[in-house]
């Protein structure tokens, strides 16, 4: 027996919690059928419990693992909660993956049942019949709005739970059981499955709420924009919960910067989180049409590294505080966070605190961390050293879903694939992508420094930099430009402009000037089809 009580940590536990205490708290949602829903927490629990019995209704098991291709809004949560305490596996769709990936992670994850939003349906029309284990389509709808389709037993949201009752009877789950399931879109081989579970849920939401990560209280009000298709929307559908936050889901309009401001403003929303794109768009719409967010004191930038252009305009024009982080698919996500600065550091000049703040912060209470050499031998916290970061913890993947390789090295570490150097502090920086390193003479160069490097030139719009086998150096850059339109340059001019910025060693041993470049479907630089695409390309200097 042992001396404390022993509650398994469910999500079950936090929809309770959320109803009882702060079911009064709103929920506001953009929506195909409607641009404003409103309603409460209670509300939507109420909900939950007539979807859990809809699922009973279809004949839905525990353990069954369900898909959904949908925005941030409230049917989106009702699905995670009633899907999850029901014992079954909340499988989040990317609708941005290509149709190939789609087929290729819904049958992997046997998903049985697809929740489709009215938007999205001309996403699966073409695949369902490659979709042999689907028995059916939830179209997240009221029955007015329905669309015309060709999906065979489409069944109407609305419908389905409307004549169900709002008593459930909830499973007492053990905290082990997996709850969600979410697809990496990496760059390399087929997407691979992570499956969260209750317990690695609710130790990750309590550990986001801390003041010094997402500092979430009961008086926020939080704007996910990250989709809750990418890591559970960076945990939010659990951890605003878990505090009673007031929730503003922006839906299909995530990436318009109006519709962004305007919810900013009428919901008075004070927190929100987003990858670097949507900032941009927000920002750009914000000085076009010469707007303030006003209640907004901070915003989180995630899923790839804060451009300093997006932190210096929030804080410097609209006093918004920029805090990055960094994690992954794997981590649930959350791994490093820029928050509150140690008072050791309160000295420090406005120029190194400008840096600091754009590095990827101090790992979160629960993510053990490190960065190794190519000998997986430990590097210290001197500013210095990078090295390939490795992870544990209760939240991080430990087996990849029905996957044949291996998912940890031979310690039990998670090889993240980025590459970091940690300062006495703690802080996090990023220097690089594994698989995007360029070794070069044994030493190695970051691609992600000369792509910086070369976006900083004025007549540059795009850059992207693979490592090019070289038969003396083994790899040397190769570095791609799109000119902003109406610009022209020349290749030696381009390659000069390294000169005084970069090791000699490092600049790229040539360029070439291109319209487009290959993007993935979360919008990076997809380093494995530009490296397919210049597969023979051939240096000069190569005999
Ligand atoms: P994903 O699993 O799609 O979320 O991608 C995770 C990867 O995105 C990480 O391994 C990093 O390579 C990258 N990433 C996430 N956050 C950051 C950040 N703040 N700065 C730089 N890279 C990031």
């Amino acid at each position: 027996m042992t001396p404390m009580m022993m509650s398994e940590l469910t999500i079950t536990s936090i929809m309770k919690h959320a109803e009882r205490v702060n079911g009064a708290t709103e929920i506001v949602s953009v929506t195909a059928d409607n641009p404003r829903h409103r309603y409460t927490y209670k509300d939507a629990f109420k909900r939950v419990r007539q979807l859990a019995n809809a699922l009973q209704t279809l004949g839905a098991q525990p353990g069954d693992t369900l898909a959904t291709l949908a925005w941030n809004d409230y049917r989106h949560l009702e699905i995670y909660y009633a899907l999850s305490c029901s014992g079954m596996i909340c499988h989040t769709i990317n609708p941005r993956l290509f149709p190939e990936q789609i087929d290729y992670i819904v049958n992997h994850a046997k998903d049985k049942w697809v929740f489709v939003d009215a938007t999205l349906v001309k996403v699966l029309e073409p695949l369902q019949d490659k979709l042999p284990a689907v028995k059916g389509y939830i179209v997240l709808s009221d029955e007015a709005h329905m669309p015309d389709t060709s999906l065979n037993n489409v069944h109407c949201y609305e419908q389905l739970i409307a004549t169900e009752k709002d008593e459930f009877d909830w499973p007492e789950l053990e905290e082990t059981t997996p709850s969600a399931l979410c697809y990496t879109s990496g760059t390399t081989g087929n997407p691979k499955g992570v499956m969260y579970t209750h317990r690695s849920t609710v130790l990750h939401s309590l550990a986001s709420i801390a003041p010094d990560v997402f500092s979430l209280s009961v008086r926020d009000i939080v704007m996910p924009i990250v989709p809750m298709f990418h890591v559970n929307g960076w945990g939010l559908v659990y951890s605003c919960p878990m505090v009673g936050a007031k929730l503003v889901m922006p839906g299909p309009k995530m990436g318009d910067g109006e519709t962004l401001c305007a919810l900013i403003n009428e919901e008075q929303v004070t927190c929100s989180a987003g990858v670097p794109t949507v900032w941009l768009a927000l920002l750009d719409y914000l000085a076009k049409a010469n707007k303030s967010v006003d209640s907004l004191n901070r915003v989180t930038v995630g899923g790839a590294a804060c451009p300093e252009m997006i932190m210096e305009q929030f804080q410097n024009q609209y006093g918004v505080d920029v805090q990055q982080a960094w994690g992954m698919t794997e981590m649930n996500p959350l791994g490093t966070f820029n928050g509150g600065i140690p008072p050791l550091l309160d000295g420090i000049s406005d120029e190194q605190r400008k840096k600091l703040r754009l590095k990827q912060g101090r790992p979160s209470f629960g993510v053990d961390i490190k960065v190794v050499d190519a000998d997986n031998n430990e590097l210290p916290w001197d500013g210095e050293s990078s090295g390939a970061v490795k992870v544990r913890g209760p939240w991080i993947v430990n087996d990849y879903y029905g996957y044949d390789g291996k998912t940890l090295d031979e310690d039990g570490w998670f090889e993240t694939g980025d590459v970091a150097c940690f300062d006495e502090y703690g802080y996090m920086q990023i220097t690089d992508r594994l698989k995007d390193v360029i070794k070069s003479g044994g030493e190695w160069i970051s691609s992600i420094e000369l792509e910086n490097c070369a976006v900083n030139h004025p007549k540059v719009a795009e850059a992207a930099v693979v490592g090019i086998p070289h038969p003396k150096w083994t790899e040397r850059p190769l570095l791609l430009v799109i000119l902003k339109d109406g610009e022209q340059m020349e290749k030696a001019e381009m390659l000069a402009w390294f000169e005084d910025k970069v090791a000699k060693w490092w600049i790229p041993g040539d360029c070439v000037f291109v319209d487009s470049l290959p993007h993935t479907a979360t919008g990076k630089l997809s380093k494995k089809d530009i490296r397919e695409d210049y597969k023979d390309f051939r240096w000069q200097d190569e005999s």
